[in-house]
């Protein structure tokens, strides 16, 4: 039986009848609050008969509003207590599929499955994992047309950033490689159960138009970040350096950046996406 997804208490009763218990290894904390829970669906924008790719169903609150949209969803969870109460839930519904373990292990064996070569993602994502996810996804160059996720509130400002901004990471280099990041609303911490310590945002991100990516170009992204305080020339020499030696890469680092028109002193976070892949070209296309 389904539990009710709005109300602490019951949703507490039905973990202690079901015996079971939250895990904060996992990052689970359910979002009690329906009218935030419908405007993220609806913010995904996804109509009938697309497939959704579901980050961490829990007890399926989510689930629930997107099989009701007619949506075919594919349901990544990890705790085996979850999955029981999934399968006794939705296993009549020919539009649910479960993919059980860690979503970070689990992922890479599982195609869309889309004639609209429209593809979604979706979640209230765990803590622990959310960032690491999300970037996985971008680095081994799966994207989807459209995602919303519910993440730590810092995390979204960060993917959201741009340069110049104290949130910018580069992490934020490799949200924007791929798609256009729009924070939705603050979720405050009140509507979760257990109440985490922190507030969550909505964040929303569109697919751009897609670009080959020079080859190193997310290394590159995270050594000139590397240490943040350093000037771009010193994180990039030390990157050179490991690629072409000690010997070559002072010079090679003073032609790139003059190729670039970056200032010596320039710092990583000034560097905005287009900046990081034309350096990213011009290190492809050093020959020594
Ligand atoms: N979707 C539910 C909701 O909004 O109420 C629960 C969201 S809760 C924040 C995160 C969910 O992700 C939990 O169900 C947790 O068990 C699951 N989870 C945590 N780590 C995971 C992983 N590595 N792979 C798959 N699922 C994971």
């Amino acid at each position: 039986m389904m539990p009710n997804y709005n109300s602490a208490a019951e949703l507490r009763a039905f973990l202690e009848k079901e015996g079971l218990g939250m895990r904060k290894k996992f990052g689970q904390n359910f979002l009690i609050n329906p009218k935030t829970r419908q405007s993220l669906v609806d913010a995904l924008g996804a109509k009938p008969g697309c497939e959704v790719w579901e980050i961490g169903p829990g007890l399926g609150a989510m689930t629930d509003m997107l099989l009701k949209n007619d949506l075919r969803v594919k349901a990544f969870e990890i705790d085996n207590g979850f999955i029981r109460v999934l399968k006794e839930i939705f296993c009549d519904n020919k539009n649910f599929n479960l993919v059980e373990g860690d979503v970070l292990k689990t992922w890479k064996n599982e195609t869309s499955n889309d004639s609209l070569n429209e593809t979604f993602l979706f979640g209230n994502l765990p803590y622990n994992i959310a960032a690491v996810l999300l970037a996985d996804f971008i680095e081994k160059g799966k994207t989807f047309s459209r995602i919303v996720v519910t993440v730590q509130k810092e995390v979204a400002l960060r993917m959201a950033a741009s340069a110049g901004s104290s949130d910018y990471s580069s992490f934020s280099v490799l949200c924007a490689s791929a798609y256009k990041v729009k924070p939705l609303s603050v979720i405050k911490r009140e509507s979760f159960y257990p109440q985490p310590n922190v507030d969550s945002m909505g964040v929303l991100l569109e697919r751009s138009s897609p670009q080959e990516m020079p080859s190193g170009f997310f290394r590159l992204v995270r050594a000139l970040f590397a240490s943040r305080r350093k000037t771009v020339k010193n994180n990039l020499t030390a990157f050179l350096s490991s690629r072409f030696g000690k010997v070559q890469s002072q010079q090679l680092c003073a032609d790139v950046l003059r190729e670039n028109a970056i200032s010596e002193n320039e710092r990583a976070e000034n560097l905005d996406f287009n900046a990081f892949l034309s350096l990213a070209k011009s290190i492809e296309n050093v020959r020594i």
